[in-house]
């Protein structure tokens, strides 16, 4: 971890920085949680994320990110909706994580292109009796920072009831025929497709996703190196585009302005747990990752951030830009 010898927090001038901090803001940890939490408060409520009554089915993956989400959500839900609480939304919370490893079987040998530079930190800055699973992870955090009402995550996986077999899954022989980027593009697209089919059975009405700036400029660069550079003006936007059948959900991404190092911090001063990457995410055989455009752009962002600190962010700008 990065502890910049005898320098201030930037922000309370009186504590010692701990972390450099949203592209390198010497920060202390009391700044680094309050900041982040009031960054994500006004992302909700300038960009209307969440509205009073709104149902959201926040998608866990157990990792730094997702964690740093499902903490924030927590902080800014107003659970009585008779009494307003300032700075809070009245809103209902259900949590769902999809199990990786019960997504196409092949994928654990690839990897899925999750994986950023945030789990590398809270690896490097903990000990790694603070990984678990993702369930487990997630369900702690529930139980320590969630109301006493709020139900435990959802673990969502194939095959589900209402999504039939062949849309769902496919089959071994077409798995085989896969490119290492074709699989882990279908791994998401199962995982997306499970989570918005379970947050409509819900009544949700918002899905939210922890990408964080990272996970999306990867994305940016992996959707453009695959000849899809006309979608990436909705995939990184706060709030995806409304559906024409208002009962489905909406996509939103309220961790769009942290990055993944900021997300792991945030997880390990607040003794988050975080969840060890499903599968492996660094593939057993290293020529599968020169093959896949996933993993290819995450070596490319990731490699950039230690460089660059605001790596991530100028992509996003960027791929903001675009009509
Ligand atoms: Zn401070």
């Amino acid at each position: 971890m990065q502890t910049p010898a005898r320098r201030f927090c930037t922000k309370c001038r009186h504590l010692p920085a701990e972390v450099a901090a949203n592209q390198n803001e010497p920060l202390c940890r009391q700044c680094l949680v309050s900041g982040m939490l009031s960054r994500f408060r006004n992302v909700i409520r300038l960009q209307q994320l969440i509205q009073p009554g709104d149902k959201v089915l926040a998608a866990a993956s157990g990792g730094a990110a997702s964690q740093a989400m499902l903490y924030c959500l927590l902080q800014i839900q107003n659970t009585n909706p008779e009494r307003p609480d300032r700075g809070k939304v009245s809103f209902n919370l259900a949590v769902a994580h999809v199990d990786g490893d019960a997504l196409l079987a092949e994928g654990r040998n690839v990897s899925s292109s999750g994986a950023c530079n945030g789990h590398a930190t809270v690896q490097s800055s903990n000990s790694a009796a603070t990984w678990t699973s993702a369930e487990t992870a997630i369900n702690s955090l529930l139980r320590s920072h969630g109301p006493a009402n709020q139900s435990p995550c959802h673990v969502l996986s194939l095959p589900f009831p209402s999504i039939s077999p062949d849309r769902g899954q496919a089959d071994a022989s077409q798995q085989a025929s896969m490119d290492p980027t074709s699989l882990s593009d279908s791994r998401h697209e199962q995982r997306d497709q499970l989570l918005r089919e379970y947050a409509r059975l819900q009544g949700c009405n918002r899905i939210a996703m922890g990408y964080s700036s990272t996970r999306l400029a990867i994305l940016t660069i992996a959707e453009a190196a695959k000849g899809f550079g006309a979608d990436i003006p909705a995939s990184v936007q706060y709030l995806g585009p409304r559906e024409q059948d208002a009962s489905r959900p909406v996509i939103m991404r309220p961790m769009r302005d942290i990055t993944a190092k900021d997300a792991a911090f945030l997880c390990h001063f607040l003794k988050l747990h975080v969840a060890a990457p499903s599968g492996s995410q660094k593939p057993s055989n290293p020529a599968a990752s020169h093959r896949d455009i996933n993993l290819l752009a995450m070596e490319f962002v990731n490699g950039l951030q230690a460089t660059m600190p605001s790596g991530a962010s100028a992509i996003l700008r960027t791929a903001s830009k675009l009509q």
